[in-house]
C-alpha cells in the first residue's frame, strides 16, 4: 500500500495537550506503527511541513515523531538529522536556555502563522528509540537539538507557546522571513 497524506490536528484540539503513550519494541516493529511512520514521513515531505512532525499532530497520541533536517539553501551548514524518534527524552540540557525563533504547523501553515522566541537549550543530551526499536543516546546541538526539544514537548502535551517567555516577540512567519531570516549564501 502506498503511503497516504494524514490530516493535521490544529491548536485547540485536546489531543495536542495529552501526554502520548510510549511504545513497546513489539509495537514499534508492528505493521500499524510502521505504516504510521511511512505516512508521517510522506505527509511531512508532500505538505512541506518543515522539519518535524509529532504523531499527535496527525491525531495519534503515541510518543513518536519524525524529524527531517537536511541542508537547504537557507541553512547550508546545518547538521543532518533525518530520524524517527520514539519515546524520546531530553536527559540533560547543556548550558542555559536562550530565546530561539520557532513556530509550529499546528498553529497554521501560511505566511500569517505565529512565530516567536521560545526558550531552548542549544545543546542537549537525548535518548530515543528508532523505527527498528534500537536505542540511541547522543548529544545534539544546533537545529537538531532545537527541533528535538520541540518534538519531545509535543509528546508531553506542551506547545511552543508555553515556552515563549516574552510575548512581545510574537510576529507572523511572513514578517520573520522579511526581517530576520538568513538570506541564502550565493
Ligand atoms: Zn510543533
Amino acid at each position: 500500500m502506498s503511503p497516504k497524506i494524514l490530516r493535521k490536528t490544529n491548536f485547540g484540539n485536546p489531543i495536542l495537550r495529552e501526554v502520548s503513550r510510549t511504545l513497546t519494541s513489539d509495537e514499534i516493529i508492528s505493521a500499524d506503527i510502521q505504516t504510521l511512520i511511512g505516512d508521517m514521513r510522506h505527509t511531512t515531505a508532500k505538505k512541506q511541513y518543515g522539519v518535524g512532525l509529532a504523531a499527535p499532530q496527525v491525531g495519534v497520541a503515541v510518543a513518536l515523531s519524525v524529524i527531517a533536517i537536511k541542508p537547504t539553501p537557507s541553512r547550508p551548514d546545518s547538521m543532518e538529522f533525518d530520524q524517527v524518534i520514539i519515546n524520546p527524552e531530553v536527559i540533560e540540557g547543556i548550558g542555559s536556555r536562550i530565546g530561539m525563533w520557532e513556530g509550529c504547523i499546528s498553529f497554521g501553515s501560511g505566511e500569517d502563522t505565529p512565530y516567536a522566541k521560545a526558550l531552548r537549550y542549544k545543546k542537549v543530551r537525548v535518548r530515543y528509540l528508532d523505527e527498528r526499536a534500537v536505542l540511541h543516546e547522543e548529544v545534539l546541538e544546533g537545529l537538531p537539538a532545537h527541533v528535538f526539544q520541540h518534538e519531545v514537548d509535543h509528546l508531553n502535551g506542551i506547545l511552543f507557546v508555553d515556552r515563549v517567555r516574552d510575548s512581545k516577540t510574537y510576529i507572523t512567519i511572513g514578517e520573520y522571513k522579511k526581517r530576520y531570516a538568513k538570506k541564502p549564501k550565493k
